[in-house]
């Protein structure tokens, strides 16, 4: 499973919620979780990987050898979100390189489905909230650099310019 790198298309593309809770989509979010550990990420969501599906994973600790820490969630929707909201620096895989600051509420609550369609509700807080955020805004299409702070976004705008760069040289070389 390869990551898609911005600004590939994919990342910006509507997805579908998902309706079939069968193997393939335990399948799937493995080798997210695969992916993810790979290149040292603590999340990923499905468009990352080319599927445009809402379902997303994340493990707040990065690690593999803490699998009990792994969450999967299809169809994710916040259903609380607190007033109080804190800066913190976040990357992501599809910008290699980038990283800036970015506001977000500080506590939410969830609901979601299991990989059975199971559904349950999550409350989180502080890494775990940003973590899942950024994540569920992937299934919006919405990415970090569009809710970076203005110093961050200006900070990462070369590094953002270099990605547009080799993207358009891989698309001319394919
Ligand atoms: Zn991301």
């Amino acid at each position: 499973m390869d990551i898609v790198i911005y600004p590939d298309p994919r990342l910006r593309k509507k997805n579908a919620p998902v309706t079939t809770f069968d193997e393939s989509l335990g399948t799937a979010a493995r080798e997210m979780f695969e992916a993810m550990y790979a290149t040292s990420g603590v999340g990923l969501a499905a468009p990352q990987v080319g599927l445009n599906i809402r379902l997303l994973v994340y493990n707040p600790s990065g690690k593999a050898e803490h699998a009990e820490e792994e969450v999967v969630l299809c169809n994710p929707k916040i259903v609380f979100k607190s007033k109080d909201t804190e800066s913190g620096e976040e990357g992501c895989l599809s910008f290699p390189e980038v990283n800036g600051q970015v506001i977000r509420p500080l506590n939410v609550k969830v609901e979601a489905q299991n990989l059975q369609g199971d559904a349950f509700e999550l409350e989180l807080e502080d890494w775990d909230a940003r973590i899942f955020q950024h994540e569920l805004d992937h299934l919006d299409g919405i990415l970090f650099i569009d809710r970076m702070t203005p110093a961050s976004k200006s900070q990462a705008k070369p590094a953002l310019e270099d990605l547009v760069y080799d993207y358009k040289q891989n698309l001319a070389d394919s």
